[in-house]
C-alpha cells in the first residue's frame, strides 16, 4: 500500500469551534499537520502571521493565483483565503495526513481535484448557538457578525456533501469524536 498521507478537510460555520478543535488535535496526533492558509483578512487581536494564517496583501494574493500556487481559494465575508499547494503536496508525499480548515466553497474545489479527500463538517445544533458564540468571541464588528451569520445559514446547505458531521455541543465530546474519525480514516503505511 502507498505510504502517501491522506487529505482531510474540516469546514463549518463561523463559531462552530472548528479551528480550536483542529489546533488541539494537531498537538496530540503527530502524523497529522494543519495547512496554514494565506488570507487578505487583517489579523485579529492575538493572531500572529505564520501561525493561524499568513496575512498577505491583495496584490500578493493575486500573484499566488497567477502563479498557480494555490490548491484552492475563495472569497469569504469580503476577504480572500487560499491553501498553498506546495505545503499540502510535500506533506502528503512525506506520508503526513494533512488537514485543511477551509470553507465550503474551497472544500468543493478540493474534493473535485483530489477524489480521496475526506470531508468533515463541524456544526452546532442550532443557529442560535452559533450566534451566541460569534457574539461572545467579540472579535467581529456587528456588520461582520451579521454577514458571518448569513453565510453560516448558506453553509449549512452544503452539509450533505460531507462524509461526516460532528455536532459540537460539548467541546470535549466533539474533540474525541473528531480524533476518532481522523484516526480511523487516516492513510496507512
Ligand atoms: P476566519 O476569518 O473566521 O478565520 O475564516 C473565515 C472562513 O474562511 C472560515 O470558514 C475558514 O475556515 C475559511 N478559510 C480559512 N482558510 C481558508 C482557505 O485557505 N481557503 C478557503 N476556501 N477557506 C478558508
Amino acid at each position: 500500500m502507498s505510504n502517501r498521507g491522506k487529505l482531510f478537510i474540516v469546514s463549518g460555520p463561523s463559531g462552530s469551534g472548528k479551528s480550536s478543535l483542529v489546533s488541539d488535535i494537531i498537538n496530540e496526533l503527530n502524523d497529522f499537520v494543519r495547512s496554514v492558509s494565506v488570507t487578505t483578512r487583517p489579523g485579529r487581536g492575538d493572531e500572529v502571521s505564520g501561525n493561524q494564517y499568513h496575512f498577505i496583501s491583495k496584490d500578493e494574493f493575486d500573484r499566488l493565483i497567477e502563479k498557480d500556487m494555490l490548491l484552492e481559494w475563495a472569497s469569504y465575508a469580503g476577504y480572500q483565503y487560499g491553501t498553498p499547494k506546495d505545503f499540502v503536496n510535500e506533506n502528503l508525499d512525506k506520508g503526513k495526513n494533512v488537514i485543511l480548515v477551509i470553507d465550503v466553497q474551497g472544500a468543493m474545489q478540493v474534493a473535485e481535484k483530489i477524489k480521496e479527500t475526506y470531508l468533515i463538517f463541524i456544526t452546532t445544533s442550532s443557529l442560535k448557538d452559533l450566534e451566541e458564540r460569534i457574539r461572545k468571541r467579540g472579535a467581529d464588528s456587528s456588520e461582520e457578525m451579521k454577514r458571518r451569520l448569513a453565510i453560516a445559514t448558506r453553509e449549512l446547505d452544503h452539509m450533505k456533501h460531507y462524509d461526516c458531521i460532528i455536532v459540537n455541543n460539548n467541546y470535549n465530546e466533539a474533540l474525541l469524536n473528531l480524533k476518532k474519525v481522523l484516526n480511523s480514516q487516516k492513510g496507512r503505511e
